[in-house]
């Protein structure tokens, strides 16, 4: 696939990738051989899989086509947010209250996994408590009584409160935002050091890890089989976790999620007295639009903004100079700064936005869809799937049972339909800003 002979074997070349250190090279797949699970994508979901296996005595290959960490999982936001694009009330009407208090845990659980997987393996990844969610206009602070009500109803075990226009500048140091939910309970990290760690911790655990290994076939069946260009897995059960990259290697999934690109820049380091000017207590911040704004202070005091969700397929000719601009719109006060880094990645847009997890074929079960909300998504993913590779179902079946549509007009239409829809959301984002 193109994009993996463009990649040339390297991350991309983000402000992440300069700050991680050693990266460990795995070999590439040159032959046949076997395996109780194999996994195909070394993104969160496919290492958290991989890692909950192996803790548990399987025998496991995983094969990444470019590098651990390679697309998404190390290059996001860094933003450590729970819950999901459906509420709990949502999630309780459709199925019920025991699968909405299963989402429930899930998203706890997710959180839980990276902090505690950081610990056993010795990881550090820069992380950094606290999350604020923030308002523009008023059709977003109308949410604000709802979020808190839910956190009580649901027992979200964290401090959840309040800003209030007054106070929010003690926050965010920026004209742009009239108020926001301070979440004690979310957080950020560096992505990229977490997956490396987990790669190593993965290895560690026996795992078998082959990069620079693209899968192009996959055949499920009483013993499924992996196949890339040079050598051949054959095994009891296969996990798919490969984002929106598979393409023909499971033709099926690419119909139900839409590929979408998203940008990041980080500005040069800011000092430590102007980087707290910014962001007083080191939050991660986005604001709640449909097509919104994430940003957050890292370890060494550079601003790292995010943001645009572009559908064309195509990244803007220079996104360090696109994002500035975004950028300013938040912290005028750092016109001038210079910007160190500038990157993207995609996100695998479901329909509904939920994650979606199913049987692909006999023995070879999947997950995608994260829909740009998966550092916390994809490593409880990661362990359902292992569980069910298991043999134990149970909250496999919880997750399969939200459905999943395939988008209008397959692979070939679905992006000029997308691109009506998000014209949508980028109006109703307009038209709330003229309310006010
Ligand atoms: C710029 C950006 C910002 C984001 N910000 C945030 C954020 O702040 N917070 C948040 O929660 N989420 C965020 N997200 C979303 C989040 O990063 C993803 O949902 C998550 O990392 C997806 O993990 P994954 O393991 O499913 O996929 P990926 O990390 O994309 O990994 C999939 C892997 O599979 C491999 N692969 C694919 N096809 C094949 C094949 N045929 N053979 C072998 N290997 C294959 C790929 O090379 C890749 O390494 C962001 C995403 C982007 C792009």
């Amino acid at each position: 696939m193109s994009v993996f002979k463009d990649a040339r074997g390297q991350h991309v070349n983000s402000y992440y990738a300069a700050t991680i250190g050693d990266a460990p090279e795995y070999p590439t797949l040159h032959e046949d051989i076997e395996a109780q699970v194999c996994i195909v994508g070394g993104g969160f979901a496919g290492m958290s899989a991989a890692i909950e296996l192996a803790e548990n005595g399987v025998k496991v290959v995983l094969l990444e086509a470019v590098k651990m960490g390679w697309a998404a999982s190390g290059r996001n936001g860094g933003q450590i947010i729970g819950d999901w694009r459906y509420g709990y009330d949502q999630l309780q009407k459709q199925f019920g209250t025991d699968t909405a208090k299963m989402f429930a845990t899930f998203s706890e659980e997710g959180k839980n996994i990276i902090y505690d997987r950081a610990q056993k393996f010795n990881i550090d990844p820069d992380f950094k408590k606290g999350y604020l969610a923030v308002a523009m206009n008023k059709s977003h602070t109308a949410h604000f009584d709802d979020y808190l009500a839910q956190a009580e109803k649901w027992n979200y075990p964290h401090k959840r409160r309040i800003i209030s226009q007054q106070d929010i500048k003690q926050y965010v140091n920026s004209e742009a935002y009239i108020g926001g939910v301070l979440d004690e309970g979310n957080g950020h990290f560096h992505p990229l050091k977490m997956a490396i760690g987990e790669a190593r911790a993965a290895a560690s655990l026996g795992v078998r890890i082959f990069e620079h290994s693209p899968v192009i076939k996959i055949e499920g069946g009483d013993e499924p089989t992996v196949a890339t260009a040079h050598g051949k897995v054959k095994a009891k059960q296969v996990i798919i976790a490969g984002n929106c990259y598979l393409e023909k290697a499971a033709p099926a999934l690419e119909k139900k999620i839409m590929p979408a690109g998203t940008y990041v820049i980080a500005t040069e380091p800011l000092g430590e007295a102007r980087a707290q000017s910014l962001i007083p207590q080191g939050q991660a911040v986005c604001d709640m639009r449909h097509i919104l704004d994430y940003f957050r202070i890292t370890k060494d005091q550079r601003l790292l903004f995010g943001g645009k969700t572009i559908y064309s397929g195509k990244d803007p000719k220079d996104i360090g100079k696109v994002m500035f601009k975004d950028m300013l719109k938040v912290f005028p006060q750092l016109a001038g700064v210079k910007i160190d880094y500038a990157w993207g990645g995609h996100i695998d847009l479901a329909v509904n936005r939920m994650p979606h997890m199913g049987e692909y074929q006999e023995n070879v079960t999947f997950v995608q869809g994260f829909s740009g909300h998966g550092v916390v998504a994809t490593h409880i993913a990661g362990r359902v799937l292992a569980e069910k590779a298991m043999g134990n179902s149970e909250r496999f079946n919880v997750w399969n049972q939200i459905k999943h549509h395939t988008f209008p007009g397959g692979t070939l239409l679905r992006k000029p339909g997308y691109l009506a829809g998000s014209s949508l959301f980028y109006m109703r984002d307009k038209w709330d800003a003229l309310k006010g």
